[in-house]
Formats: C-alpha cells, sequence, structure tokens
C-alpha cells in the first residue's frame, strides 16, 4: 500500500466487532482540512461502543471509524480556509455544532441538537491515517506543545467546562470523585484554575496513587464506610466541607456523597454519567442551597485547555500509560478495557512507521 492511498481505518462494525481496514482518502470540503492523524487517545466511550455496541439510544448500526481525542497534521486544506496552512500541527475538537441554532448563537454549541460529534453513531471517528474536519475546529499547536498533549486536550476541556461550571475559582476547597481520566483532568484543571486544596475519591487505591503524583492534595479511598461516614471523613481531613464538588464517577453512591459532603451553598457539577434514574437526597440539596449542574462535554473551552498546557500551568503528559501503533489497535482497547498494567490512558499513534 503506497504512502498516497494508505489510509487503514479501526472500524467498529458491531459489538465486539473492530476492524482494521483500508478507506479511501478524503477530500476537504471547502472549510476543512485533510488531516494525517497523528495521536488517538482511547475514551471510555470508544470501549463501550466496542464491548456494548451503544450507548443509550446511540447504537453503532453501520460501521463506524472510532476514535475521538485526537490530534494531526494539516496535509491539504480546502479553498475558504484561512486559519490553517499545509505542515501545521493541530488539536482536534471532535464536536462540530450547526452554528444556527439557539444554542449554537448563545455560545453553548454542546448542547446543539445538530452536533456532528466524531465516533458517536453513525459519525466516523478519527482513528484512521487521513481524517478531514472543519478547519475551525482545529486548533494550531504551538511547536513545543507535543501531538499527543494536543490529542489530551479533548479530555482536558471536560476537565476545565466542569471547573468552568463549577465555578473554581482562587482559594476553592475541591472534592473530585472517582480517580479515572476524566476525574484526573478536573483535578489538574482545578489545581491550574486556583483551587487551594483538592480531595479525591476512588474504589481503586493505584487510581489514587497516580492523583497524588499528579498534584492531589488529599485523597479517600472508599471502603466500606457509608457515604455519610465518607462525607465525615473528608470533613476532617479538609478541616472544612468542600465548597465545590466534581462528580466524575457516575456511581449513585458518590453522587449521594456529593450531596453530604458538599459545604451548605455549595456547588456540585455531574460529569459521570451513569445510570438514567438515581436515588439522592435531594431534599438535603434544597435545604443547604446547594448548586447541582449538569456538565456536557465542552464549549468553547479548547483554547483555554491549550494555554493551560502550552503555558506550563498544568501537565497531562502523565496520564498517558500506554502507547501503540495503529496496527496494534486490538491490543490498544484490550489494555484500556481491562485496566492492565494500571492503564490510564491508552495513546494510538495514527503515523505509518
Ligand atoms: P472511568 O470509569 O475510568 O473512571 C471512573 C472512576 O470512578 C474509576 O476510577 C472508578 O474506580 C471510580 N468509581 C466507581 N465507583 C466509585 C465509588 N463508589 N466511589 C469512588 N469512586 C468510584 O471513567 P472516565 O473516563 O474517567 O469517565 C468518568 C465518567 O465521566 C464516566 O461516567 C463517563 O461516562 C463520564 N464522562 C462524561 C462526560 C460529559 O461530558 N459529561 C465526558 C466524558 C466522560
Ligand atoms: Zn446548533
Amino acid at each position: 500500500m503506497s504512502a498516497t492511498t494508505d489510509n487503514l481505518s479501526a472500524i467498529l462494525y458491531k459489538k465486539n466487532d473492530l476492524r482494521l481496514e483500508q478507506r479511501p482518502i478524503p477530500e476537504p470540503k471547502d472549510d476543512e482540512v485533510l488531516l494525517k492523524m497523528h495521536s488517538v487517545g482511547i475514551c471510555g466511550s470508544d470501549v463501550h461502543y466496542l464491548v456494548n455496541g451503544a450507548i443509550g439510544d446511540f447504537v453503532v448500526r453501520s460501521p463506524m471509524v472510532l476514535g475521538h481525542e485526537a490530534s494531526g497534521i494539516v496535509a491539504k486544506v480546502g479553498k475558504n480556509v484561512t486559519n490553517l496552512k499545509e505542515g501545521d500541527r493541530v488539536a482536534i475538537e471532535p464536536g462540530v455544532p450547526c452554528r444556527y441554532c439557539k444554542f449554537c448563537k448563545d455560545g453553548k454549541y454542546n448542547l446543539c441538537p445538530d452536533v456532528i460529534f466524531c465516533a458517536t453513531p453513525p459519525i466516523d471517528g478519527n482513528l484512521c491515517r487521513y481524517y478531514t474536519h472543519a478547519a475551525d475546529f482545529c486548533y494550531k499547536l504551538p511547536d513545543h506543545v507535543s501531538l499527543e498533549e494536543g490529542a489530551l486536550l479533548e479530555p482536558l476541556s471536560v476537565g476545565v467546562h466542569a471547573c468552568r461550571r463549577a465555578g473554581i475559582t482562587l482559594g476553592s476547597v475541591v472534592l473530585v470523585t472517582g480517580a479515572g481520566p476524566i476525574g484526573l483532568v478536573s483535578l489538574l484543571a482545578a489545581k491550574a484554575m486556583g483551587a487551594s486544596r483538592v480531595i479525591i475519591t476512588d474504589i481503586v487505591a493505584h487510581r489514587l496513587e497516580v492523583a497524588k503524583e499528579i498534584g492531589a492534595d488529599d485523597t479517600l479511598l472508599m471502603g466500606k464506610v457509608s457515604t455519610e461516614e465518607a462525607a465525615q471523613q473528608i470533613e476532617k481531613i479538609l478541616g472544612r466541607q468542600p465548597d465545590k464538588t466534581i462528580e466524575c464517577s457516575g456511581a449513585e453512591p458518590c453522587i449521594q456523597l456529593a450531596i453530604q459532603a458538599t459545604e451548605s451553598g455549595g456547588v456540585i457539577v455531574l460529569v459521570g454519567l451513569g445510570p438514567p434514574k438515581v436515588n439522592v437526597p435531594l431534599v438535603n440539596a434544597a435545604c443547604r442551597e446547594i448548586d447541582i449542574r449538569g456538565v456536557f462535554r465542552y464549549a468553547n473551552d479548547y483554547p483555554l485547555a491549550l494555554s493551560m498546557v502550552a503555558s506550563g500551568k498544568l501537565n497531562v503528559k502523565k496520564l498517558i500509560t500506554h502507547n501503540f501503533k495503529l496496527e496494534e489497535t486490538a491490543q490498544a482497547y484490550e489494555t484500556a478495557r481491562t485496566g492492565a498494567g494500571g492503564a490510564i490512558k491508552v495513546m494510538i499513534n495514527c503515523l505509518k512507521e
């Protein structure tokens, strides 16, 4: 296969049926760029599509290219593109909204009902050699920011958006529940935005060790204690209750704990997406004027995430635990699925050797 026609792509046909196949190299439309793909991180949702063939109402009904945490190098520009040129290294914001609806015009384009989002059925993702994307949803990386860091701007933007929604600022005292990749990027973003203290919980000790290494002030391994007891432990460790809580597990006990642990008048943001219905002490939250806010992906957060990385305010590189080549996609997904070897972020390199 010659380098100019090779577009090896990781295609999910259906549940547990992931194939590496050739697809034609696409032509960029007038407002698009053709990207030679570089780094693509594996997200929990990619693994979920592979294992279950669906997430909620989004069902894989026809073959779909996986991958949405990505970066690449501009190989060709459409005729209207002025912000990028061939050779630019870019981070790819994977959701392109309609730009016309009420939500888009209001700046909340993450809520656009017509958003086209990589690797959300039936839209193809970018775990392939060549991929086209709207040029204005590609962010040029400064020379000293790596393409791996560029790919990590995707989960980091979730953390940045969560912290903005929570109103994290100088001196915030923050509880993060769940120390998976999303909890960890939320921790990094909260610290970089000025939080004076961040405590993070999980049920897996290793994840808390990683959290400590990347800057958590305190950790709490959730054992067999009740959520009320855990809330008391958190208050004891911090010497006060947290004023902001970022829920990043989707687990019912964590949402309960978030309400019990947060200071009156504080804010909880729900990033974790668990079962559709959960049982929570809502009256407790109401009587203590706790604001509970939703978080859906990100909007206008890539530029901030990039400037935080570029300025050295935070370091996302430590989240990468494993690296694979595109040809090793099956192995990469198996590592992400099982969490083998303490996997946090598994990164796939799409460049041909
Ligand atoms: P993950 O599964 O790697 O991390 C979840 C962590 O929570 C794990 O480390 C797990 O051990 C921990 N956990 C589970 N039960 C717990 C409990 N009872 N107490 C403490 N910790 C517990 O997933 P992730 O990739 O980090 O994503 C986290 C969540 O965020 C998922 O629900 C995902 O769907 C969601 N998510 C939401 C958005 C959004 O836009 N809202 C974007 C990305 C991911
Ligand atoms: Zn829209």
